[in-house]
């Protein structure tokens, strides 16, 4: 459910107005776990922004650099700040990102990175969005789970797929080992991923156009 109000931001002390959502927990339906329907756009609603201090969170009153404030203090993360250009709603989940990445909380960073590379894909602004996958990539890169884990290899695989690095893409694959996806659904998946590798095709698709699935 979708709500208006206020939030206090811990970081400078204003009130700024935000949308909030009661309930982030959605079903996926992209091959890299985007969801559908009203989902897919009201996510976005899941972070909030700080236009006075740059302040990007899951709730402008939570701390969620636990204390290292001066990350928000790095070049990295100003420099996205200062770009007013930049859509207020795929920036948020970027700067979540560089936050997540500098806390060492890789899979956190790399989900942020790939929600960023959705909402900037929204306003069509690809190469961000492109930009973002690959912020997406080097952090499930950091992370020992990606490799034991189907669903981030899923997305991995996608995100690789999405920015034509198909050779990475099938290395991925390879790595993790196709007889290692045990789970149905993530198996057809990565079966559909290895036929849209092989035809070089890198735009968007649907578990739903996977014969079998669900
Ligand atoms: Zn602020």
């Amino acid at each position: 459910m979708l709500n208006s109000g206020y939030e206090t931001c811990i970081m400078c002390g204003k009130d700024v107005e935000v949308t909030g959502l009661s309930n982030c927990d959605f079903t996926d339906t992209d091959l890299d776990t985007r969801p559908c329907g009203l989902a897919r756009t009201i996510e976005k609603n899941c972070a909030h922004y700080c236009p006075y201090c740059g302040y990007a969170s899951f709730s402008l009153e939570k701390d969620i650099t636990i204390g290292n404030k001066e990350i928000l203090d790095l070049d990295e993360y100003q420099s996205i700040v200062k770009m007013e250009d930049l859509n207020v709603d795929a920036k948020k989940f970027y700067l979540i990102g560089i936050i997540f990445k500098h806390l060492n909380e890789f899979q956190k960073a790399a989900t942020s990175f790939l929600r960023a590379s959705w909402f900037f894909s929204d306003v069509n602004e690809l190469e961000w969005s492109k930009k973002s996958r690959d912020a997406a990539i080097s952090e499930y890169l950091k992370s020992d789970f990606t490799f034991k884990n189907e669903r981030s290899i899923i997305i991995l695989v996608d995100l690789y797929r999405r920015n034509q690095r198909f050779k990475e893409a099938k290395e991925a694959i390879k790595k993790f080992n196709l007889d290692n996806f045990k789970d149905l659904e993530t198996k057809s998946i990565i079966n559909f991923e290895i036929e849209l590798i092989e035809k070089g095709d890198y735009s968007v698709h649907k578990v739903s156009e996977i014969e079998g699935a669900n």
